[in-house]
């Protein structure tokens, strides 16, 4: 791949794919008929730092990307890149009204926010279809706008979107500097690894993360499963399925779970202090809650491997491992030489539903093993326990980051990797 060295931007303007996609939320001030939204998390946006300050340093100008949230080729009012811009604006000490900063003007027709003489802010590529449609002619629009491409995105990098893969044909291209990181960090856990190995896989977005199971099958020794995630495998369980009343799983991938279960067939790890546990460890100690009016009650814990698995509420859906989970996976990551941890356990936007998530963290902030987190909602909740230091490295991706870990390359890294022209 190019790095940022390989280029002399001095004069130059470069296009930069940044990871803007982060958790909002309404700002204090707001009220219903003007809500404001402001950065929840930033470390997205901090890791474009390096890369920009870099560029402005080399007398480059700077037009930087991203998308927010999905607003599928629509203009969607609250996924505007105000919030980002105003953020951006802080962290880079530059001089941006509290309050919206104004878009000034359009270039190719796109609006642009304005951070400073050299720092433009292109709004949500995914205003467009032609991101997502991957189209060229959208690119050609992008394209004209500077004269180096530079890929600071490695969390959208196995997408093939118009800024990630067209753009690099059009323009001489590189990684940014986090980029490069990400990319390295994780090859250590790909380039003979301290064993064991144990991917930890939660979360709500299954269809990015029970795809790449399989294909890690051979570079894990253990998986320990949680959210949906673990969900699904629970109903997909050929001989034993369980009936989860409302809890999420993913449908669609059941077959593709059955076939995961069947490669792996029954193949158990030995872990000293715990009876051996299977490859594919799926949570049997749940706490199950009812879903009523956005909040939950009756909250209780429950076995559901076994004969209690009679006793689920199928008014209930679980929200999060229960204590015996908890302490089985804590004594896997404590004798474990690397981690990968990737989606939350439960619910960790109600704080009662993130202990599980949080007792995960604590044993792999107490671990020597060399600790990967990934995962846009991973992070932020790694953020809010204070355990983000703790860890040896903290990837961008979720997504990304596991199919980079299965398949060891991406769409985005690909298209860097093409003779620049
Ligand atoms: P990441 O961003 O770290 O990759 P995901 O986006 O896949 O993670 O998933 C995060 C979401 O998963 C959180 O909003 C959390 O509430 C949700 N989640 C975790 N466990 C469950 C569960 N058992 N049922 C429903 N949602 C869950
Ligand atoms: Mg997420």
């Amino acid at each position: 791949m190019f790095k940022l060295s390989d280029f002399d931007f001095h004069g130059k303007t470069a296009l930069v794919r940044g990871d803007l996609d982060v958790p909002l939320r309404k700002c204090q001030m707001s009220n219903v008929k003007c809500p404001m939204w402001e950065v929840e998390d930033d470390t997205r946006i901090e890791a474009c730092l390096p890369t920009i300050e870099y560029l402005l340093g080399q007398r480059a100008k700077v037009i930087l990307m991203g998308h927010l949230g999905e607003p599928r080729g629509r203009i969607v009012e609250e996924l505007k890149l105000t919030p980002v811009a105003e953020k951006l604006g802080e962290l880079l000490s530059l001089t941006i009204p509290r309050q919206q900063p104004k878009v000034r003007s359009r270039i190719q027709n796109i609006p642009v926010y304005f951070l400073g003489d050299n720092l433009w802010l292109l709004e949500n590529l995914k205003f467009y279809p032609g991101e997502e449609g991957n189209d060229l002619e959208f690119s050609k629009r992008l394209a004209s706008l500077g004269n180096f491409y530079v890929n600071e995105s490695f969390a959208v990098s196995h997408r093939r979107y118009a800024s990630l893969v067209q753009l690099p044909r059009l323009l001489p291209h590189c990684a940014g500097f986090n980029f490069v990181e990400e990319v390295k960090n994780l090859s250590r856990v790909l380039e003979d690894p301290k064993r064991p190995v144990v991917f930890i896989i939660g979360g709500a977005k299954t269809e990015t993360k029970l795809p790449v199971i399989g294909d890690l099958l051979g570079k894990a020794d253990v998986f320990l499963l949680g959210g949906g995630v673990a969900n699904t495998f629970m109903v997909a369980e050929p001989r034993h399925p369980k009936t989860i009343g409302k809890s999420l799983f993913d449908q669609a991938q059941l077959e593709n779970v059955r076939k995961i279960l069947a490669r792996e067939k029954g193949q158990k790890v030995e872990f000293s202090g715990v009876k051996s546990i299977y490859k594919i460890k799926i949570p049997t100690n749940l706490v199950i809650a009812k879903k009523e009016d956005g909040d939950f009650s009756g909250t209780e814990v429950v076995d559901i491997g076994g004969k209690s698995g009679e006793v689920f509420d199928q008014e209930k859906m679980i929200v999060d491992i229960g204590p015996k989970t908890r302490e089985l996976y804590g004594k896997v990551i404590n004798q474990a030489g690397t981690v990968v941890f990737v989606g939350p356990m439960g619910l960790i936007e109600k704080k009662r539903f993130s202990q599980g998530t949080k007792a995960v963290f604590e044993a792999m902030a107490n671990s020597t093993a060399f600790k990967v987190v990934g995962g846009g909602d991973s992070i932020a909740a790694l953020n809010s326990f204070g355990l983000f230091s703790k860890m040896d490295f903290v990837s961008l991706g979720g997504g990304a980051m596991l199919e980079f870990l299965a398949k060891g390359t991406l769409p985005g890294i690909e298209a860097l990797r093409r003779e620049n022209g």
